[in-house]
């Protein structure tokens, strides 16, 4: 254990959170586990991921109150909502990154850094390194890959993502609360070919790869000795996936192709094609008609073609094969680059974990509304990786109505039907959005008889029928960066409060035990969403179900963009690319 830690100081992190290690492939129960905790009063909180859910848990925590082991295969956080914008070069990687570790630091001592960050700290607070650094010694980043959760016995195993160090590649943590933040991975529905020919769109590198492949089909294209066929072949470019990613990048490749790459590349000009693959009835299905169609007319007038009811059921290495859903004709057509942007799917590491806790049968894991998994005690889940288990709230809420039914007869009276209501309000405040706006009417249609007379009962199972339209309205929550911010911050009140709330409850009543919940549940607040179209144009749908569409609306897409970086030094970045590009261009260098 010496020499690991000797060798992780080396490498720059902090040895407090390292457990044991083992040689690769060795068995997760047979690994020699020695606690070395930096201070054993704390409750040692293992997160994983540094995305948007992970961060903005770490951000919001009170990292003193608990021994803090963050594992995650990068050491940054990335603001996925540009990345986009990175394939095109309309802004450059690097400005949408931060050291995870800067975050933590700028976020636990705000002065201090700023003092030393104008090289003012050792004058004036002559102290202030030694804090920074006692404040860090509290955060232990490990640049490292969960490959296996083991919740029987509190672990978890990690594993090198460079490769062995120095011999050794799988490391053993322990923990008292686990904080799993690890996001989805690409949905590719098994699609033969997708693994091997389709550029994917979830990493930074995926972006630059992309940016990449985009002027090397151009570079291509251009070469002598090719038929024309072969160069429209080259230059067409397909996105498979008509969601919010893929209609933002085939915008962005159409701005970057029409401003920048026409003009360098201007006998290929002509054979430029991009291709939309839906396998909806239209692009943007989840966002308002209005913008749906806006968007389509939009790319009609661009240039790009939407193929809508087509699925994709293979790809090979120069055609991409479809299926026409109305007619069940199989077609190909040929490619140059496809960008495949179907959804999202759960991790393996997620999947194995499931099964051990009895989720096999889900789709995606489970947890209630305070982000606790189910099925498994001090483990929390956030983000892209889990779902809160609407069903169960049906059928907790089912409970409180058999509760309020004391003499079993069925019907409730309607003051008691209304406290019901109230009761599931307050517990479930979630609920609160899809009872109002869809079935609440029908709910306090129950009050009245058929003649519209008030009645004195209700009955519960006229209820349950009204029920299960809210619950097929009931929806999970999207698997957005807003979501999964949210949740982070969230999760960090719940921890900041933790002791206090253990002796003060907040919570709603609960009705299947005595005393109160320890928290409020998770409750989503949504600031709306935007789709950048191109041409400087883009849609929102804001909240209050306000739309705005057009140029003001690009306008206010770049304010909040900027305004939702994570730090200073990435919104001067940010802002400075886009001035870039409107001065002189994107880069089409190919490097
Ligand atoms: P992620 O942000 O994906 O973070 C997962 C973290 O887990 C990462 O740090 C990763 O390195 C780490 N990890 C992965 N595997 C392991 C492992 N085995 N062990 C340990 N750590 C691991 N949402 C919006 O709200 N608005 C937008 O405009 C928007 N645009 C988007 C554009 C694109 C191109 C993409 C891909 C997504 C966009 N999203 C947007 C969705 C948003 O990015 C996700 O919903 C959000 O990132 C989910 O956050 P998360 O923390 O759950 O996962």
């Amino acid at each position: 254990l010496r020499s690991s830690s000797q060798l992780l100081v080396l490498l720059g992190i902090s040895n407090g959170g390292l457990l044991a290690y083992s040689d690769s492939q060795a068995d997760v129960n047979a690994l020699v586990s020695e606690s070395a905790p930096q201070d054993a009063q704390k409750k040692k909180v293992v997160v994983l991921g540094t995305g948007w859910a992970g961060t903005s848990f770490l951000k919001d925590l009170d990292i003193s109150s608990y021994d803090i082991r963050v594992v995650s295969p990068r050491n940054y956080f990335a603001f996925t909502p540009l990345l986009p914008s990175v394939t095109c070069g309309t802004v450059e990687s690097r400005s949408i990154v931060e050291p995870i570790r800067n975050i933590i630091k700028k976020r636990t001592l705000p002065l201090t850094v700023i003092l030393r960050e104008l090289n003012l700290a050792t004058e004036i607070v002559p102290f202030s390194d030694a804090l920074i650094f006692r404040k860090m010694e509290w955060f232990n980043f490990m640049k490292l890959n969960v490959s296996r959760l083991t919740p029987a016995n509190r672990r978890v195993l990690c594993r090198s993502n460079n490769g062995p160090l120095i011999g050794k590649e799988d490391f053993m943590l322990d923990y008292d609360y686990l904080v799993i933040a690890i996001g989805a991975e690409v949905n590719t529905f098994n699609t033969s070919g997708v693994m091997e020919y389709c550029h994917f769109l979830k990493e930074v590198e995926d972006a630059q790869r992309i940016r990449r492949s985009v002027i090397d089909c151009f570079e291509r294209a251009v070469l002598p000795d090719i038929t024309e066929q072969e160069r429209r072949s080259i230059l067409h470019f397909v996105i498979v996936g008509g969601g919010p990613t893929g209609v933002e990048f085939a915008a962005e490749l159409h701005d970057f192709i029409q401003e920048d790459l026409v003009r360098l590349y201007p006998t290929v000009q002509d054979l430029v094609k991009i291709t939309v693959i839906q396998s909806g009835e239209h692009i943007l299905n989840t966002y308002d008609g209005r913008i749906s169609s806006f968007a389509e007319q939009k790319f009609q007038r661009d240039g790009i073609e939407v193929k809508t009811g087509c699925r994709v059921v293979g790809v090979s290495e120069k055609e991409i094969n479809m299926k026409l859903k109305s007619t069940g004709e199989i077609f190909s057509i040929p490619y140059g680059m496809i960008l495949w942007s179907t959804g999202i799917a759960t991790r393996p590491v997620i999947r194995d974990f499931m099964e051990q806790i009895g989720q096999s049968k889900r789709l995606t894991l489970a947890t209630d509304e305070w982000l606790r998994v189910e099925g498994c005690q001090n483990a929390y889940a956030l983000g892209d990786c889990a779902t809160i288990n609407q069903r169960k709230i049906m059928e907790d809420i089912l409970d409180i109505f058999r509760v309020a039914d004391i003499d079993n007869s069925g019907t409730l009276t309607v003051t008691e039907f209304q406290d019901v209501i109230q009761d599931i309000l307050v517990r479930y405040p979630q609920v609160d959005l899809y009872l109002k706006s869809q079935h609440l009417q029908n709910m306090e249609d129950l009050l009245k008889d058929p003649q519209g007379n008030e009645r004195k009962e209700v009955d519960i199972e006229e209820f349950k029928i009204a029920l299960a339209q809210v619950d097929s309205q009931m929806k999970s929550l999207p698997a957005t960066a807003q979501v999964a911010a949210q949740q982070g911050t969230y999760l960090a009140t719940c921890f900041n409060h933790m002791e206090q709330c253990q002796t003060n409850p907040e919570g709603p009543r609960r009705f299947r035990k005595s005393g109160r919940h320890r928290f409020q549940p998770f409750r989503y607040k949504h600031f709306g969403q935007f789709a950048p179209l191109g041409g400087e144009q883009a849609a929102a749908e804001l909240p209050g179900d306000w739309i705005s569409i057009g140029h003001s609306t690009q306008w206010l897409w770049y304010s909040v963009y900027a305004s939702k970086q994570v730090s200073w030094r990435t919104r001067v970045l940010v802002v400075s690319d886009w001035t870039r590009r409107f001065i002189f261009g994107r880069d089409s260098s190919r490097i």
